[in-house]
């Protein structure tokens, strides 16, 4: 991550084109497009590359997930479950449909875990929504066998770990739904964007139309077309396909540049005792995006966290205190600072919040710190970069 750091070309030959025709929009205009359609090539591509029947590309991951929901026909009184650690992003989709967000804890994958999710599993659950973060996947064969037992959708938010695999299939698209993001800071940018992948037509339909007002896309008369659904307006526009169609076009060799990187820090780091990495449900390969260690308690975390700070080393993230990413953050979500009415069900389980005992992901992500690793960096640069880390962080152990 990000892709943003090698910019070039290829991102201006398809952002011209679409200048050149000035048509910014992805549907309709077809005589005057020069036959520019840089959001629909995206999507065909995209899908071909995750190995899916279908992909739409939308505005963000965040609209994306939202999309996936509704495409579901998920909406007010279902619950939906979702990890305490995770972005924003995962609780605001759920409460973009209406429905119920159900927060459990995580385990050594940061990710969801399985027993904490069984656990939480009512005769109003739909859906539980893994988000894959850092690079690294969560026990998705686990999470299915759940899904099987209990007849609930899998959703998967691979927004952070595009590229990653699980028993050989691309992240996102194990579950029924699987969701990206294309925002200015993921492994691949279209400064704004996300897609939703699957291999199931009828979720694929109920996307198209649901992102675009409802619009069936039946037809080359848009004015003409019948809206079988109530929908909304997420849609994507051609110059922000036109930059992620660009970046697309170097995803592997991103991928190869994260993994290159990620190896040297990760060799410099296995070095040090007491440190140790997530874990990585078997069958799994991360898509390299971060290095994530444990250090052997909060206070030493803390203590190497700021060690590598002092030492001039960018980019480390200890999520415990960040209010973006954990439960203990998100004290506007716990309060219910709605600008508008809620029901009551989602007000009681948010405010239930409160008080939920999350001591075993507290244990698991006070000890935790994450390293971001550039696609930017030289391999020299790499190589001085986990030197300067392996000294901080062995300096406070
Ligand atoms: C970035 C991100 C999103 C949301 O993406 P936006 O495009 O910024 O709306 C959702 N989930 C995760 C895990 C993310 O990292």
């Amino acid at each position: 991550m990000p892709g943003f750091e090698i910019f070039g070309d290829e991102e201006r030959k398809h952002v011209n084109d679409v200048l050149e025709s000035g048509i910014l929009m992805r549907y309709g205009f077809d005589g005057m497009r020069n036959n520019h359609w840089k959001a629909k090539e995206f999507e065909t591509e995209f899908a071909n590359k995750m190995g899916t029947d279908y992909c739409q590309l939308v505005s963000s991951g965040t609209s994306a997930l939202t999309i996936a929901l509704a495409s579901a026909g998920i909406g007010v009184g279902d619950e939906i479950i979702m990890p305490c650690f995770t972005f924003v992003a995962s609780f605001e989709s759920i409460l973009a449909t209406g429905a119920i967000p159900v927060l459990v804890d995580i385990d050594a994958t940061l990710t969801l875990d399985p027993e904490a999710v069984e656990a939480a599993v009512t005769s109003k659950t739909r859906c539980i929504m893994p988000v894959h973060m850092c690079g690294s996947m969560a026990n998705l064969d686990a999470l299915q066998a759940i899904c099987d037992k209990h007849d609930l959708l899998l959703l998967e938010d691979a927004c952070q770990a595009i590229g990653g695999t699980y028993k050989g299939k691309p992240l996102g698209s194990y579950g029924d739904l699987g969701c990206f993001s294309f925002d200015f800071v993921k492994t691949i940018t279209c400064g704004e964007g996300g897609a939703v992948i699957t291999n199931n037509k009828e979720y694929y339909i109920k996307s198209d139309q649901y992102q675009d007002h409802g619009h069936d896309h039946v037809g080359s008369d848009r004015g003409a077309e019948t809206h079988p659904v109530l929908g909304y307006n997420y849609r994507i526009s051609e110059l922000h396909a036109a930059v992620g169609l660009g970046q697309l076009g170097k995803f592997d060799e991103i991928l190869a540049i994260q993994k290159r990187n990620y190896t040297i820090v990760r060799n410099a780091l296995s070095t040090i005792e007491g440190v140790t990495f997530r874990e990585v449900p078997e069958g799994g390969v991360e898509n390299h995006s971060f290095v994530n260690i444990f250090l052997p308690n909060e206070e030493l975390a803390k203590k190497a966290h700021k060690a590598l700070g002092d030492n001039g080393v960018d980019a480390n993230f200890y999520w415990y205190t960040n209010n973006w990413h954990y439960i203990n953050g998100w004290e506007h979500l716990r309060n219910v600072k709605s600008l508008g009415n809620v029901t009551n069900e989602v007000r009681n389980h948010l405010e239930k919040l409160n008080n939920t005992d999350f001591s075993k992901s507290d244990a698991i992500m006070s000890r935790a710190i994450s390293s971001l690793v550039k696609i930017g960096w030289t391999e020299e640069e790499v190589i001085e970069r986990a030197e300067k880390m392996r000294k901080a962080i062995a300096s406070v152990l």
